[in-house]
């Protein structure tokens, strides 16, 4: 009779502890609300990083009590609310501003992902289009269009001037100035970077754009940067300066660039981003002589970059410590 007491009581003893670790691991869940993209791959590389941890893809979610973290991405407004133990946010890209659009969005912290490989790629890519503008592949494109044989000397393209000066921003200003560019660099606070002569703030923006052969925005998507590139601000640029826009496409004023564009006070521009992706069929930069169209490929997330920092801040989420690369929701960056 005591021996059966006794396994009784061992019985039970075990079947609680079983019980609190299925809970726990329940709710220690990761959810990934990042829709129309394949995950396979990036649920495979989680599991096996984290084989204890649920990885869920939205919108398939069996318990919605057990989810603790969140990877977003260009979320449908409202899809984090029914999440009551969801303690932080996980961006799986460098920019925000398509999860903070969210009016629905729960308040809680938001990290995003730095990579020295986006920083690496953003700088070829930009490389890669000042070669271009240079050396008028512009216009051998058009050229060739007619069979026309017009050799010309490289454009003097000298000056250039990074807006935001931030983790892309200032790699990219420096490492222009490390290739023999003047180079002037524009961001909220005041910076000091070697090689970069540094404006801040809106009073600042007439001396940073003027005098420039070439204008880089790598700004933010804010509430004070939309449409922060409009008819007023490309006024303040040099006539015939080269634009490229590597941030987000709300930043600038379509109309008024392609005015600008049109009237020369732009002589071109290499556009990656844009208010609506894929750029809609009929938008007039499909057919502007004048515009380089990029499909947002400048710096794409890497995914196995991204999959180290989601297990290092899900890992210091879960340990109550704070997370890597948060984001201040107030600045909306
Ligand atoms: P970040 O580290 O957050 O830096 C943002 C910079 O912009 C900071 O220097 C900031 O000034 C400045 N800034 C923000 N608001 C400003 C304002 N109102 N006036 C003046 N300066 C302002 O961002 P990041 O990592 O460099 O990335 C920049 C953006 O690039 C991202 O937000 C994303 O939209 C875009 N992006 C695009 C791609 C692509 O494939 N095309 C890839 C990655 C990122 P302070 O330093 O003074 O705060």
């Amino acid at each position: 009779m005591a021996l059966v007491m006794s396994c009784w009581w061992r019985g039970r003893f075990f079947f609680r502890i079983f019980a609190k670790v299925a809970v726990q691991s329940e709710i220690m869940s990761i959810l990934l609300v990042i829709p129309d993209r394949k995950l396979t791959h990036l649920v495979a590389e989680l599991q096996q990083q984290l084989p204890q941890v649920p990885i869920v893809v939205w919108p398939d979610v069996p318990d919605p009590d057990a989810i603790s973290f969140a990877v977003v991405w260009r979320q449908p407004a409202g899809s984090l609310t029914p999440f009551n133990n969801l303690r932080a946010l996980q961006s799986f890209g460098a920019g925000v501003d398509n999860i903070l659009v969210d009016p629905l969005l729960p308040k809680l912290p938001l990290a995003r992902i730095v990579d020295p490989d986006l920083t690496a790629s953003m700088i070829q890519y930009l490389d890669t289009a000042l070669g271009f503008y240079r050396y008028r592949f512009d216009e051998y494109i058009n050229a060739q269009q007619t069979q026309r044989w017009h050799p010309r000397s490289r454009r003097q393209l000298k000056a250039v001037t990074v807006l935001g000066l931030g983790e892309l921003g200032a790699a990219v200003a420096m490492h222009l100035s490390q290739q023999g560019w003047q180079v002037s660099g524009w961001s909220n606070s005041a910076k000091h970077i070697d090689g970069v002569n540094c404006y801040a703030g809106l009073a600042e923006l007439p001396l940073a754009l003027a005098e420039t052969d070439v204008l880089i925005c790598l700004l933010p998507l804010t509430s004070t940067t939309n449409n922060l590139l409009n008819s007023e601000t490309l006024a303040f640029c040099r006539q015939g300066v080269i634009f490229i826009n590597v941030a987000r496409g709300a930043i600038v004023d379509d109309d008024a660039l392609l005015a600008a564009l049109q009237s020369g006070q732009v002589s071109a521009a290499c556009l990656d981003v844009f208010r609506q992706e894929p750029l809609p069929a009929e938008h007039p930069y499909w057919q502007q002589p004048n515009v380089l169209v990029t499909p947002h490929i400048s710096a794409v997330t890497n995914a196995q970059t991204a999959v180290t920092q989601i297990v290092e801040n899900y890992k210091r989420c879960m340990a109550s410590l704070p997370m890597f690369n948060l984001i201040d929701q107030q600045r909306g960056y």
